[in-house]
């Protein structure tokens, strides 16, 4: 069994099907590789072979590069990583090269064998670049296929030859969304983006491919870079368009970036570099550049978090070992905002879900949710009126809790009231069967004293989405004091079903992902009441490469929502409670009826649209900015450091029990700036040492910038998060 097999049919038409074992989705690795140039070889030495198809004996073509490969490549080079990492990117170069001369005559430019990529379904990453390096792309008119270059999205580049060639077929300025963006293309879109030339029936497929191969003329065989007289579509960096070109996506690219994702700089630096020089120059070029990147701390951890990390948390890392608890009939308890989100990404998962609500228009509402959810689908062209009619059909919206019956899960979200809540959840398990588990939604409420309204405290688990629910991939599932192993079983197979990314933690006030982010917004807050600039504050976050500053998120979170956490917290805490001088904020804005992006006013002003015009020019009467400000590098630590170090508070108290949860739960659950990989892998990245040494700068602010003992005892050792929690750490 190997990854690749190869035929040559009567006509001598040789095909190189990638297949690879025990996978649903082919993924490229250094055997792999290997393989393909082989037969490769073989293809062009052989007289009787005509021309090749490359495709796929899967449905879809390729999900790319297997990253653990890249990871182990640097860690197996020993003293010399970015040799080894460039020596592997340059051996993928040649044979793809090797692909794309298919034994031309350098001179003449004849006799090369046709080479077609033939795409049944999603193609990405390497599996594009192969394509992109063949004479031809055909690809199936498959609804459910996409094609595309993602790497910038884990903090890669292409680096297989992908840059240097789509940015030489289209331009540099066409190639943008797909390079610099990471799109993901549809067929036809792929087609008038140029990534491929064209899109036939998924029947024709490898007929047409065969057909173009047995009747392909020289001139079909020999890409444009290698013909004389090329020029860059577009203009190259010293044609007046080309410089333009260079210029504006500089620009661009370092508004969007903040300059702190390394890759999207290396990769414009390799597309401008490229197109001064030759076409393999241009490789090597490439080639250095994503060295470079994959040398580069930020892109190791975010390769780290979003793909390794992210797919093992998927893929159940943290799963106690308890039979299969798919779940079949979901009972979910509040129609409103998020029990409508839940129940839609459960419907449309395939789950079948009973919508409960105080009155049945409430509860009509809610599945209406889902109705426009699914129209806006259908206005896409991504949802058939089939499907829409399928996954409403699995919805039923009711007020009777007899509907109940059967349901082997429930989520409840109902008002964050702790009576409310009780109620339902006496009443629902008055008709769940024995084994049901019963979940909450609540964002503040602990687990442990909502369980107490159950009848069977072990069955009874949080499972916390984000707003809104069906674009949030993240979901924290929380361990009461009582929760057995069977529910958390349950809370992470019912998170696979609907294909978000799961985080366990154990119960604690605000669990993990709010506990980090409030006092991210409260920071910010009391940035503002201490006289520093609002502008300051948002641009010191969005520089750290927050998507949102804490002023911003709290507009759109809601300052009502802050003020009713506010003083539910304290309530709690009494004498212990930190954030008065946050509270005079929040509250005198609520007082003002500037309630964030909901009321058109909070901390930004906003046009009759709902579009921000800027901070709200009131704010400098309310709270003076003082004549001396803080340099940018103070408030950066500030914003960074209460999150954190919260972070690593609640990996000392035992909440969060693996590094990655905290890592991935950062970055997807509140936007935790993904170029640093999350909290953890950023402390690494500064040292323990340099974080403790920050903290102790930041003393005279508050108690909440003392570093916690762990850290110190960490620096203090010389220690790292991932060296000293990591999974090797732990396996050893
Ligand atoms: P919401 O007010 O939009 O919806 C609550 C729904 O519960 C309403 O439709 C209400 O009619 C219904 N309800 C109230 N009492 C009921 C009862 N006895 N029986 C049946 N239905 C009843 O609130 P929401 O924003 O959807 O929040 C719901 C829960 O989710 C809360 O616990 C909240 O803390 C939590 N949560 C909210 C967010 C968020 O961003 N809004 C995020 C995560 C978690």
């Amino acid at each position: 069994m190997t990854d690749f097999t190869y035929s040559v049919d009567a006509d001598g038409v040789a095909t190189i099907a990638w297949d690879v074992p025990g996978k649903s989705m082919n993924v490229m690795s250094r055997e792999g590789f290997a393989l393909v140039s082989d037969m490769v070889d073989g293809a062009l030495a052989d007289p009787a072979v005509k021309g090749i198809v490359v495709t796929s004996g899967k449905k879809d073509f390729a999900g790319g590069m297997d990253l653990n490969v890249l990871a182990s490549i640097r860690a197996e080079a020993g003293e010399n990583p970015a040799q080894a990492l460039f020596d592997f990117t340059m051996s993928g170069h040649r044979i793809l090269r090797k692909l794309e001369r298919a034994g031309m005559d350098p001179k003449t430019l004849k006799g090369a064998k046709p080479v077609v990529c033939a795409i049944p379904g999603t193609c990405a990453g390497i599996g594009t670049e192969i394509a992109l390096a063949c004479h031809r792309r055909i690809m199936a008119d498959n609804p459910r296929a996409k094609i595309g270059l993602p790497e910038i999205l884990v903090g890669l580049f292409p680096g297989g030859g992908g840059t240097t060639r789509y940015s030489r077929m289209v331009g540099a300025m066409a190639a943008a969304p797909v390079l610099l963006e990471g799109k993901m293309l549809e067929p036809k879109a792929a087609k008038a983006a140029g990534l491929v030339d064209e899109v036939v029936a998924p029947d024709q497929l490898l007929a047409r491919a065969k057909e173009w191969v047995l009747a392909a003329t020289d001139a079909d065989t020999v890409k444009p870079w290698d013909q004389k007289g090329w020029k860059m579509p577009g203009g190259a960096p010293y044609h007046p368009a080309g410089f333009m070109t260079f210029v504006g996506a500089n620009a661009m690219v370092l508004g969007k970036t903040q300059g702190v994702y390394p890759a999207a700089k290396a990769l414009l630096a390799a597309v401008y570099e490229g197109a001064l020089v030759p076409f393999d120059t241009a490789l090597t070029i490439e080639a250095r550049w994503f060295t470079s990147v994959l040398m580069n701390p930020s892109s190791s951890a975010m390769i780290r978090s979003l793909f390794l990390n992210k797919e093992a948390l998927e893929k159940g890392a943290n799963r106690p070992q308890v039979a299969d608890q798919t779940v079949r009939k979901l009972g979910v308890l509040g129609a409103g905002m998020m029990g409508a989100g839940i129940a839609y990404v459960a419907a449309n998962a395939g789950i079948e879900v009973v919508l409960i609500d105080a009155t049945q228009e409430a509860a009509d509402r809610g599945k209406s949710h889902s109705e426009g959810l699914l129209d806006k689908g259908m206005k896409r062209g991504k949802v058939t009126a089939a499907k829409k009619a399928e996954v409403l059909g699995r919805i039923t919206a009711t007020t009777d809790y007899a509907a109940l019956a059967g349901c082997d899960l429930v989520v409840e979200a109902v008002f964050e009231d702790m009576k409310v809540k009780a109620e339902v959840t006496a009443k629902a398990e008055a008709v769940l069967p024995e084994g049901a588990i019963f979940a909450t939604n609540t964002s503040t409420l602990p687990i442990s004293d909502l369980a107490k309204a159950s009848r069977r405290p072990a069955q009874f688990i949080g499972i916390h989405f984000f707003s809104p629910v069906d674009k949030m991939m993240l979901v924290e599932i929380i361990r009461g004091r009582g929760t057995r192993d069977v529910a958390v079983a349950k809370a992470l197979d019912f998170v696979r079903q609907i294909r978000k990314t799961p985080i366990v933690v154990n119960d604690a006030r605000f669990f993990y992902a709010n506990r980090c982010i409030i006092p991210y917004i409260n920071e910010g807050i009391r940035m503002v009441a201490e006289g520093v600039e609002p502008a300051l504050v948002e641009n010191a976050a969005r520089l750290l490469g927050f998507p949102v500053g804490p002023l911003q998120l709290v507009d759109e979170t809601s300052i009502d929502l802050g003020v009713k956490i506010a003083k539910a917290t304290r309530a709690a805490m009494g004498a212990a409670y930190p954030d008065e001088a946050v509270d005079a904020v929040l509250f005198a804005m609520a007082d003002k009826g500037r309630l964030g992006r909901k009321a058109n006013a909070g901390f930004y002003a906003y046009d009759e649209k709902g579009g921000r015009t800027g901070l709200w020019e009131g704010l400098a009467g309310l709270w003076p900015v003082a004549a001396a400000q803080p340099d940018l590098a103070e408030v950066q630590h500030r914003l960074m450091l209460v999150q954190v170090l919260e972070a690593v508070r609640a990996l000392e108290e035992g909440v969060l029990t693996d590094i990655r949860e905290g890592d991935v739960g950062a970055i997807l659950g509140w936007g935790f700036a993904p170029w640093s990989g999350g909290p953890f892998s950023w402390l690494d990245m500064i040292g323990a040492g340099k974080a403790v040494e920050v903290c102790e700068g930041l003393a005279g602010k508050g108690a909440r910038f003392a570093a916690p003992e762990l850290l110190r005892d960490m620096a203090t050792k010389g220690q790292s998060f991932y060296g000293r929690f990591g999974t090797d750490a732990r396996a050893a």
